[in-house]
């Protein structure tokens, strides 16, 4: 047997071995609510069409308080030399006012722990909304060492609600599950700065945003074109070009959760701020682009070729459509077969009977359409439930992060081994660029004790050197 052949056999074992816990996997997690909301079409197509109702009121507002009220006009996306971003977690300077209107992960936030696997968004999101100033609702990856438990943030519209609603919630149930909400109070992420970038790409970066977000983002999320005009046209009147591009970076983190400097793209504006930070500046040096030789040159060519690839690719893909699982072409063509195979000929060319009620017609077409009409509950009964099963099973053996069986793993806190696949990083990579602020995950925080109330505790358990996953540390 020559090495080839040997490599060859044991990639097929790796991977039949794989694929045979990935199996097991599958069956023993198809019934968990945050499997099911993963990859089960019919809840996807439930929450692309809940992101996509929550993306007008979103720009409205954005555009009502930044360009309505000119709050923009203290908009500014450049680092500061003279600002200690070190010192954002002491609260010495204010995330979510000016300069950068950055998200606040604590602030009017609770956080519900230990949430099992039988409860769903959904089930939270029935609760939530009962509740005065509830404005979003972010859950965790499952936790592989909780027993695949995750953990959920809900986030008010001020201070006063989010107490109130506390107490509301405290005497809640769920299910068998009480929700027993607490106050947020990690330590929180630092701010991202880019490194030096060319002095010329202000206005390069503008006409790439504006056409991800005309193009694209807005129109995947039916956010109309006046929207965007209303910004243009306040921009060209009051702001320079670089205020315009502060303006529309701010813009896609707030309506679409994406930052332009990592090139990611995430479900909420909490998990961008968990991500990358509460604001992605700009390095306050920058090189001049022909200057090859400076020492930087090749860290800022490397980040600046990631970020505009990442949004020229999103552009070249345009928007993403939302299809009903209903719609789905392989269902589609299996109930038009059984129609096929239901309509009898009784005549040929004159008669065609329906299988199903046995009235009769002159053409097979008008069976067709009759069958689809008055007997598509039959169709749905009869072909959607396993339809849907296999989409599920397929979207979840198609994920390239999906989690698999890892014989050996005893799930319970006190296991520490890797195979946690997934993880809350789900597009994984983060980009270029360094930290200006605290927050780096292996600072070792909260080591010394425990305090089984700080989510930061998990970080250990979810590491993996492997995979470019975040760390639930990373939330706070
Ligand atoms: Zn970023
Ligand atoms: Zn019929």
């Amino acid at each position: 047997m020559d090495r080839n052949e040997s490599q060859y056999r044991y990639d097929k074992y790796k991977a039949d071995w794989e694929k045979k816990q990935a199996e097991i996997f599958y069956s023993m997690h198809l019934e968990d609510c945050w499997f099911k909301e993963r990859y089960d079409p019919l809840l996807q197509y439930k929450w692309q069409m809940e992101k996509k109702a929550q993306a007008l009121p979103l720009a409205q507002k954005f555009v009502e308080f930044f360009v309505g009220d000119q709050t923009c006009r203290g908009l500014n996306f450049d680092q500061d030399p003279s600002i200690d971003y070190e010192r954002l977690g002491e609260k010495a300077i204010s995330i979510s006012g000016e300069p950068f209107f950055g998200f606040d992960a604590n602030q009017m936030t609770l956080y519900l722990k230990n949430i099992p696997v039988n409860v769903s968004r959904w089930d939270l999101l029935d609760v939530l909304k009962t509740t005065q100033g509830f404005v979003s609702l972010s859950m965790s990856e499952p936790l592989k060492a909780q027993n695949f438990e995750r953990i959920a943030w809900i986030t008010y519209d001020t201070d006063a609600n989010c107490q109130l609603a506390k107490q509301v919630l405290e005497a809640q149930y769920v299910g068998d599950y009480r929700l027993c909400p607490v106050s947020n109070q990690g330590n929180r992420k630092g701010v991202m700065i880019t490194p030096e970038l060319p002095d010329d790409s202000a206005e390069r970066d503008l006409k790439k945003c504006e056409k991800l977000i005309t193009e694209v983002l807005d129109v995947e999320k039916e956010i109309p074109a006046t929207i965007q005009d209303q910004i243009t046209e306040y921009a060209n009147r009051y702001l320079n070009k670089t205020q315009h591009l502060d303006l529309l970076l701010l813009y896609l983190r707030k309506v679409h959760s994406y930052c332009f400097y990592c090139g990611e793209e995430y479900d909420d504006e909490r998990t961008l701020a968990a991500k990358c930070g509460p604001a992605h500046l700009r390095n306050s040096s920058k090189i001049t682009r022909f200057m090859l030789d400076t020492p930087n040159w090749q860290t800022s060519k490397q980040f600046e070729d990631k970020y505009l690839k990442a949004a020229d690719e999103r552009v070249a893909k345009g928007p993403k459509e939302i299809v009903s699982p209903n719609d789905d072409p392989v269902l589609q063509q299996m109930k038009e077969q059984y129609v096929n195979k239901k309509t009898h000929i009784l005549t040929q060319g004159s008669i065609y009977q329906c299988g199903a009620c046995d009235k009769k017609f002159k053409t097979s077409e008008f069976v067709y359409k009759h069958f689809f009409n008055k007997h598509g509950d039959v169709l749905d009964e009869k072909f959607n439930r396993s339809r849907f099963e296999s989409m599920m099973n397929e979207n979840y053996h198609n994920d390239p992060k999906k989690m698999i069986n890892q014989p050996g793993f005893a799930a319970g806190p006190q296991s520490r081994e890797g195979g946690f696949r997934g993880g809350f990083g789900e597009r994984g990579g983060r980009g270029g660029g360094f930290r200006g602020g605290r927050g780096d995950r292996d600072d070792g925080r909260g080591r010394s004790y425990q305090d089984y109330d700080d989510p930061s505790r998990y970080q250990g358990q979810i590491q993996n050197p492997d995979r470019q996953i975040v760390s639930y540390d990373d939330l706070f």
